[in-house]
């Protein structure tokens, strides 16, 4: 089945485990901003070295450079027969910018997943995480940071895409199945109810 589907919810809230879950599910491609970035850090390259001077202080890197790199990364052939946007877009104006991708491409959003999590959860769910995998973002102020910057410029995205009829909430607290199966549910009693 051909779906798009972009994936939102705090930081820590479980996103990357549960878009692996869904995607190898639907077999469509889980394209996460934030994992293309540390693959260009983890390189050296031009993107990852500007990238990570955002991405290290829990910044947003600059929407030109994110909303190009996405434009381009929607053109590659996989992403033709559906693919789930993890982590964009994060800021209205990004909403706008992948509005306009999609015009482009010919193609229409199905859903809106978000994957709740409160702020206390999810930052004591990063700070595990950091003992785990070195990624340079996860220190408690920038974890901080990054859950402020959420609720300012993200959040009302949901109420956006609500708005649009596009909005499935999960709860993300419980055990990655238990989350993985609500999510299940949730997307195809949505896409059911939609025909
Ligand atoms: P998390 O959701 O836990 O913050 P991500 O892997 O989604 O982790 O993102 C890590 C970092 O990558 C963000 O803090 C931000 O600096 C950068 N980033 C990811 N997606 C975007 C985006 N859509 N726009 C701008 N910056 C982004």
């Amino acid at each position: 089945m051909s779906v798009r589907l972009i994936l939102v919810g705090p930081p820590g809230a479980g996103k990357g485990t549960q878009a692996k879950l869904l995607c190898d599910s639907l077999a469509i491609p889980a394209i996460s901003t934030g994992e293309i970035f540390r693959a260009h850090a983890a390189a050296g390259d031009e993107l990852g070295q500007l990238a990570e001077s955002y991405t290290s202080k829990g910044e947003l890197v600059p929407d030109e450079v994110t909303n190009r790199m996405v434009t381009e990364r929607l053109a590659e052939s996989d992403a033709a027969n559906g693919f789930l946007l993890d982590g964009y877009p994060r800021n209205p104006d990004q909403v706008g910018a992948l509005d306009g991708i999609f015009a482009d491409l010919g193609i229409e959003l199905d859903a809106v997943l978000e994957i709740g999590a409160d702020d206390d959860a999810a930052i004591q769910r990063l700070l595990g995480r950091a003992s785990e995998q070195n990624r340079k973002d996860d220190t408690e102020a920038v974890i901080r940071h990054r859950i402020d910057l959420y609720h300012a410029q993200t959040e009302p995205l949901i109420k956006l895409y609500g708005e649009r009829g596009k909005l499935i909430q999960v709860d993300g607290i419980g055990t990655i199945e238990e989350v993985a199966e609500r999510v299940r549910v949730a997307l195809s009693e949505f896409l059911d109810a939609r025909g």
